[in-house]
């Protein structure tokens, strides 16, 4: 017998478990199904630090959903208000005015609700004290707009999900890669073809299927011809699982690709990182206090602006110049002065690839890289250092450099207090930009931009909302509201589907 589904979702990650939640609520019967397995559950999703860009208008905004507070440092967290304004600006300036406008209206004015709608399903929220605030007279002073995300991380929040899915009767099935889609005589979709490791190949039938199985990241041969020579040497920051065969199985049947699809979203990250992501160390591998200090290739030169924004601004397009650099490497410096402001977790994780010294030149011998190079640069930066303007890390404070190329726009100090450190970082791809079209409500249009009955979609297997760059957060944001609509919209659809089944 041919097992049938209200609707069938494809992939198990925080895009994919938003649509089941929300397909629950208008449907009994909802299937996720996820290639890897129990071992390897959530995605990208489990890798993530759990960051999620949402709007508020104040502190007290956010006090409900908070499941983790401690009253000492709520008194002293100063948070300024991120309105859907502020979140439609940094789409538009982080994908030079790209993104999709639909979507992104959505998904702007979308995320606060969604996030108190997750709350309700049982994920539970925290204030990144550690990631996105420094202590500046005595307050946490939170910057760049992000401040929410899940009690223990990605790990917390894949544990959530599937404990709510659990709790609401959704089925997960590890181990069950869909390997193609099926449609009925209309042309409406109506289930899958799964082919489980070992096993005979299953046609599950479906009132309606959300895809949302991730880019191609993991697909070296893809990046390559997507991405553009060298790609594939990229190390992959989260799961091996997301290689773009239901993507291609969706723009076979006539899906409509859309987006950046030469662009991806890549980091420093660690040069002694393994070619998948660590399930025990996750996002710990990324180094992400560049803003702080300096960069330089292994012939000791710099090659971007650390300071041209906020990290959370910067760090997704910054991975694609390290891979530029010979050897696809480069390093992070910092001194004494700045090394206690340094992200903790990722910078003292067991592993790091960290070099001290005394001296600028003993640390570049350590670390390898270029001593005259390096000697050169940095003594060529402290003297191009303004002096006359406070460091503060909280703001976009103008402490820049004059005279050199490339300046440094904010935070620049010298480099001139021992111990000096650096930090061994390479190009670490996050996920890829190029996907689906979808509308508003997750449909996934054909290449006439008509929906194709049937089809739903969310997360990095859509195209349209980034491009070149991408601000902090807004993955994990965009899955779950284009999940959510997607899968109320898939279950709606199902619902529909059956009634006319039945009535003729
Ligand atoms: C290290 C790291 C840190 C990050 N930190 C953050 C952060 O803090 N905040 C943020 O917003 N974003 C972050 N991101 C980006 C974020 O992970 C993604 O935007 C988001 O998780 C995408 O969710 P998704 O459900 O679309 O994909 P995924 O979570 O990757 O889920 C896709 C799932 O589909 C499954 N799959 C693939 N092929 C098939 C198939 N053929 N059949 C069935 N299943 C299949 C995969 O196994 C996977 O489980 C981070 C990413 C990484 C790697």
């Amino acid at each position: 017998m041919t097992e049938y589904y209200d609707v069938i979702v494809v992939g198990g990650g925080n895009a994919g478990l938003s649509a089941a939640h929300a397909a629950r609520e208008q449907v009994d019967k909802v299937l996720v199904l996820e290639k890897a397995g129990s071992d390897w559950a959530g995605g990208n999703s489990y890798f993530t630090a759990g960051a999620f860009r949402t709007t508020f208008s104040s502190l007290e905004e956010l006090l409900p959903l908070l499941d983790e507070r401690d009253e000492a440092f709520l008194q002293r967290t100063a948070l300024p208000p991120y309105t859907p304004e502020q979140f439609l600006q940094d789409m538009q300036r982080t994908t030079k005015g790209r993104c999709d406008p639909e979507l992104t209206a959505i998904l702007v004015q979308e995320a606060a609700e969604t996030i108190r709608w997750l709350h309700q399903k049982g994920l539970r929220f925290r204030l990144m004290y550690d990631r996105q605030s420094f202590q500046v007279d005595g307050e946490f002073r939170f910057w760049g707009g992000l401040a929410l995300g899940t009690v223990n991380g990605g790990k917390g929040l894949i544990e959530q999900h599937l404990q709510a899915a659990a709790a609401s009767g959704i089925e997960v099935r590890f181990n069950s890669p869909v390997v193609d889609l099926e449609c009925d005589m209309t042309g409406a979709v109506c289930g899958v073809i799964c082919s489980p490791p070992g096993r005979e190949r299953q046609r599950i039938r479906a009132g309606a299927v959300v895809l949302a199985a991730g880019g191609f990241e993991a697909n070296p041969q893809l990046r390559t011809c997507y991405l553009g020579p060298g790609w594939d040497l990229a190390r992959v920051r989260g799961t091996p699982y997301n290689t773009g065969e239901v993507l291609f199985a969706a723009l076979a049947l006539g899906a409509q690709s859309y987006g950046h699809w030469s662009g991806c979203h890549s980091v420093a990250w660690d040069v002694a990182a393994p070619p998948h992501g660590d399930r025990f160390l996750t996002n710990l591998l990324t180094k992400q206090s560049y803003p702080l200090g300096i960069v330089v290739n292994s012939q000791g030169k710099r090659f971007l602006d650390e300071g041209a924004d906020f990290r959370n601004y910067t760090y997704a397009r910054y991975g694609a110049e390290i891979m530029k650099q010979p050897d696809g490497i480069a390093f992070q410096l910092f001194d004494a002065k700045t090394e206690p402001l340094l992200r903790k977790d990722e910078y003292t994780a067991p592993g790091v690839s960290r070099f001290e010294a005394l001296t600028i030149r003993e640390l570049a011998q350590k670390a390898g890289i270029d001593a005259d190079g390096l000697e050169e640069t940095v003594t060529t930066f402290n003297a191009a250092v303004m002096r006359d303007v406070k460091f503060n890390p909280a703001i976009k404070d103008g402490k820049g450099t004059v005279g050199i190329t490339p300046r440094k726009s904010n935070w620049a100090q010298p480099l001139d207090t021992p111990p000096y450190y650096a930090f061994a970082v390479t190009c670490g791809i996050t996920f890829t930009f190029g996907g689906l079209r979808i509308d508003p409500n997750g449909r996934v249009l054909d290449r006439l931009n008509l929906p194709m009955p049937g089809l739903y979609a969310a997360g990095e297997l859509v195209g349209g909302l980034f491009y070149h760059n991408y601000p902090g957060g807004a993955g994990l944001m965009a899955g779950s509201v284009f999940g959510r609509r997607a899968g109320r919209a898939a279950g709606q659809w199902s619902r529909e589907r059956r009634a006319l089944d039945r009535a003729s």
